[in-house]
């Protein structure tokens, strides 16, 4: 049997942490499976979908790497098929017409509630052998409804929480296309997970209270049940649910926010399943060890600071050419251009080492590419009067040799000797002038990339 999962957003606005996530447990158990993945759209909520979320759950998807097999499948495109399937319902008399008012119904409910009970379809409209049906009224267009079970109970193992059960008497007819016609959404999703052939559906644990419905709707239509596995939700940092007053919760505002893809799989892969030990890996590692028995039931809790730490490990591993295009994105947002001198991947060679960020490496790179504006207070302390000869004899000095990391270091190595001072009170005044603040790499490092040019212009502007 071929291993095949969906991930079925409602596209109602971005790609959220949580989405992201089932989209990738559904992607990486295909992969692992060496089944298909499947992308639906469940678009048939008209007033809240839009065009531009579709588009967002796409880009993040994009982003993440995570490409589907099949799809992208819209629910509104599909009305036909569903408005088939309910007619073999109809035919089948596992689905019935009921004529019941809105208002009939509202009374209903306000009796039953006040009667302490709680509130559900009297099956007025419910076929049974041997019942006759009231009289069709002729100004009320019926809604259909799925004719559930009874007695019995509905269960599934499920793949996360284990065993759950629900008897048949909690659950009411379901109405499963409205008054116009138009198909609901429980229906919808299993017609497609029973038609796009689903074998483990992987969601959010929002949808549990949908499954017994679903269950028996799929057994009403004759299909093998799929695997469900329901996933716990995601806790913000303060043990909250993650909601927007989190910061970023869209997967593209990671983007923005300097994470790299690699670090925000790594975490999502970690957020409620777990490989042994294993914090670190690539996503094709994922695949080969990804599995369903290893989800935590718990919820699982949001750990900005893990994913600082990954994205740091991610920025160090990656290679300086892989992450030029995305730095130059940066920078320009920054209104700095690259050049092609300093070259960017000497550069980013010499500060990769040192980022947690893509936003923090761009913002401390930019400085090759555009003069700074110093720091004052870093000039107040290391600029000071007492040094500016020693950094004038030198800066001469600078202009004569020849420009390698090891004969500037020697160079300054001979000023600081012959004026008896520390290497840092010379190298410091020579941060600030060149970089504008006091801390970088190692300066000669950085004056080498800088080019001789550039370092006599920015030195002799900072002397005068
Ligand atoms: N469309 C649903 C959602 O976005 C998911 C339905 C499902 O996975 O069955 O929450």
């Amino acid at each position: 049997m071929t291993i095949r999962t969906r991930f079925a957003p409602s596209p109602t606005g971005f790609l959220h942490i949580g989405g992201a996530r089932t989209a990738l447990f559904s992607w990486a158990y295909a992969k692992k499976q060496g089944g298909k993945f499947i992308l639906r759209i469940e678009d048939t909520d008209v007033e809240r979908s839009t065009p531009a979320a579709v588009q967002a759950i796409m880009d993040g998807m994009q982003w993440l790497g995570l490409d589907y097999d099949e799809g992208p499948f819209y629910q509104m495109q599909r009305i036909d098929t569903y408005k088939k399937v309910l007619q073999t319902m109809l035919d089948a008399g596992t689905a019935y017409y009921c004529y019941s008012s809105k208002e009939e119904l509202e009374a209903l409910r306000e009796t039953q509630t006040l009667a302490g009970e709680k509130p559900r379809y009297d099956g007025k409209w419910r076929p049974e052998a041997g019942k006759t049906l009231p009289q069709v009224p002729s100004d009320t267009p019926p809604v259909i409804r799925f004719k559930n079970p009874q007695t019995g109970v509905v269960a599934w193992d499920d793949l996360v929480k284990g065993r759950i059960e629900i008897a048949n008497s909690e659950l009411d007819d379901l109405i499963i296309a409205r008054n116009d016609g138009t198909p609901t959404y429980n229906f919808c999703v299993v017609v497609d997970d029973y038609e796009m052939g689903i074998t483990q559906v992987i969601r959010g644990d929002d949808h549990v209270n949908n499954t017994p419905r679903q269950i028996n709707m799929l057994v009403a239509l004759g299909a093998t049940i799929p695997q469900y596995a329901h996933l716990s939700m995601i806790l913000g940092d303060d043990g909250q649910k993650l909601s927007k007053r989190h910061g970023a919760v869209s997967v593209m505002q990671y983007h923005e926010d300097g994470y790299l893809k690699e670090a925000v799989l790594n975490y999502l892969a970690r957020l409620g399943w777990s490989h042994g030990d294993a914090e670190i890996f690539n996503m094709q590692q994922f695949c080969q060890w990804f599995d369903l028995d290893h989800i935590t039931p718990s919820a699982a809790q949001f750990n900005t600071e893990k994913l600082n730490w990954l994205n740091a490990h991610y920025i160090k591993e990656a290679t300086s050419d892989a992450i030029s295009a995305d730095i130059t994105q940066r920078l320009a947002k920054l209104n700095v251009q690259v050049h092609a001198e300093p070259n960017l991947i000497n550069v980013l060679n010499l500060y990769k080492e040192r980022a947690n960020n893509l936003n923090q490496l761009a913002k401390d790179i930019a400085y090759f590419y555009a003069v700074p504006v110093a720091n004052a207070a870093d000039v107040e302390k290391h600029l000071t009067d007492d040094i500016k000869p020693t950094l004038k004899t030198l800066a001469k000095q600078f202009s004569t040799i020849e420009w390698t990391a090891e004969a500037i270091h020697h160079e300054i190595n001979l000023v600081v000797a012959q004026y008896g001072l520390k290497f840092p009170k010379v190298a410091m005044p020579l941060r600030v002038m060149l970089c504008g603040i006091a801390q970088s790499p190692s300066i000669d490092q950085v004056m080498n990339i800088l080019g001789q040019k550039e370092t006599l212009a920015r030195i002799s502007a900072s002397l005068t």
